[in-house]
């Protein structure tokens, strides 16, 4: 049986038209009050239960995190090095002319 979305109402504004239904509370809900999650439409009320509760699937979310913050500091510190060595390279012209500029500066007094 097919469900005709477009007689159906939000859940939360009775005047608009219903765009998707939650798998969650089985709602109606508009474009505004639906969001994507995990690949799968859901409701503002049941993403906010789902993040409230989330056990075995937050853990998986803060290690993905952790991976990535692991990368960007791996990536950070790399970058960081990498701007070093090039100081470090671009360095001794500099160090030189301004020892010459100095030189000639007390040389002058
Ligand atoms: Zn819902
Ligand atoms: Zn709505």
């Amino acid at each position: 049986m097919n469900q005709n979305l477009a007689h159906q109402r939000c859940f939360n504004h009775e005047e608009r038209e219903a765009v998707a239904r939650c798998p969650e509370c089985k709602r109606h809900f508009c474009r505004e009050c639906i969001t994507e999650h995990d690949d799968r439409v859901i409701c503002a009320a049941c993403l906010k239960n789902l993040s409230q509760v989330p056990l075995l699937k937050r853990r998986g979310f803060v290690g993905a995190i952790r991976f990535a913050e692991c990368v960007l500091g791996i990536f950070i510190v790399w970058f960081f090095f990498y701007l070093i060595g090039e100081g470090l390279l671009s360095m001794p012209d500099s160090f030189h002319e301004s020892e010459i500029w100095n030189v000639n500066w007390i040389h002058k007094e």
